[in-house]
């Protein structure tokens, strides 16, 4: 099968050379297709897809952004391809395969025509890292779990509202403090069977996960993402160890870009610092709830805690806000909390005992 790569860049490169090193089928990779990129890439040329006669080419989409990808694939749809796949980008857990398409990446089949790209739950508010600075706000929330039926019919609400839920991330907090852990895995893959299903962790509690915690990652195909802090960079080697020794999909992002935190909100009218939205698109499902990023869905929780009154409109009960295309569009618009985001850059550090305002919160 002739396959392009969409995306000529760090990812299409990466994918280029795994599959380079790891296919052993008769596939074979003829290019690549960029929307603002011509000439080649990688050795390959960079074909425009209205050259691409034939309509049985497999494209592979390779670019980080989830959003990116859904705009991508309705882009082939349109031009009348429908063999798609989207790089899945992790380090394998499996020893040997043969099968690039099989094995990195997800099949694009039953995506339909409306895609949620992205989103993501707590399965535990609070966390055991503490982080100055959490968008989550997960130092302030006390140390209890949710209700498993209840988190689960928020996903079955919202997966009535889309054709296809392309990424969705299992976190908090710390989604390893929750014993329940393995039973959400497995109900959340029977519920979004070819979604792509991450646990996004610090990596803390993975050297003493009990083996059926363990089992049940691998055989639900679920990858861990380990953001790596600085108390996360000290065992990393066992951590790796740990995923590795148990066949688990996972991605390591580096130490270097979780050393500078930032505190992610002003309560000045006239701040200083430049605005900044570091949750775009990170869509947040919560308590019956959904909201277009984590610090708005928690607003509350914060504005409780420390007595401030900053703006919670755009959030939505799941029952009864729209599907589809005009439930996006009301997600991607900007909210009044958004006037308060700020890059305010900060060391990494743990909140103390009694986290407070200015933890998570410039004045100037
Ligand atoms: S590890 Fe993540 S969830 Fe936990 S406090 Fe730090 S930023 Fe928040
Ligand atoms: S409130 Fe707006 S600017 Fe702030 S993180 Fe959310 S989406 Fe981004």
């Amino acid at each position: 099968m002739k396959i392009i790569f969409f995306g000529a860049g760090k990812l299409g490169r990466e994918a280029l050379e795994l599959f380079e090193t790891e296919n052993k089928t008769a596939d074979e990779v003829i290019g690549f297709a960029d929307n603002r990129k011509t000439g080649s890439y990688c050795g390959r040329p960079i074909l425009p897809i209205g050259d691409v006669a034939d309509k049985d080419t497999a494209f592979v989409i390779t670019v980080e952004d989830p959003y990116a990808a859904a705009e991508i694939y309705y882009l082939l749809k349109k031009r009348g391809f429908s063999n798609i796949y989207c790089f899945l980008n992790r380090r394998s857990g499996e020893k040997t395969y043969d099968d690039f398409l099989q094995k990195e990446c997800l099949s694009a089949a039953g995506w339909g025509d409306c895609i949620l790209p992205q989103v993501e739950m707590h399965i535990a508010d609070y966390c055991n890292l503490n982080c100055k600075g959490c968008t989550h706000f997960s130092p302030i929330f006390e140390k209890t779990l949710p209700d498993f039926k209840g988190r689960l019919a928020d996903v079955r609400r919202l997966k009535e509202k889309f054709s296809y839920i392309l990424h969705f991330s299992i976190l908090g907090g710390e989604p390893f403090l929750n014993q329940e852990i393995a039973r959400y895995v497995t109900k959340l893959r029977e519920i979004l069977p070819d979604t792509y299903l991450q646990i996004v962790t610090n990596g803390l509690l993975i050297p003493s996960l009990d083996g059926a915690v363990l089992d049940s990652i691998r055989t639900n195909r679920v990858v861990v993402s380990i953001s790596e802090y600085k108390p996360t960079h000290k065992m990393i080697d066992q951590i790796r160890d740990t995923l590795e020794a148990n066949g688990i999909d996972y991605i390591i992002r580096p130490f270097a870009s979780k050393e500078k935190f930032l505190r992610p909100l002003t309560l000045s009218e006239h701040t200083v610092h430049p605005h900044k939205c570091i949750s775009n698109g990170c869509v947040n499902i919560w308590e019956g709830k959904i909201a277009r990023c984590p610090t708005l869905m928690y607003i509350d929780k914060f504005n409780e805690t420390f007595g401030t009154n900053l703006p919670n409109q755009g959030i939505m009960e799941l029952a009864n806000c729209p599907s589809g295309a005009k439930l996006l569009e009301e997600l991607a618009k900007e909210v009044p909390l958004c006037g308060h985001c700020v890059a305010c850059e900060i060391e990494w550090e743990n909140c103390k005992a009694k986290p407070a305002l200015e933890d998570f919160a410039a004045n100037d």
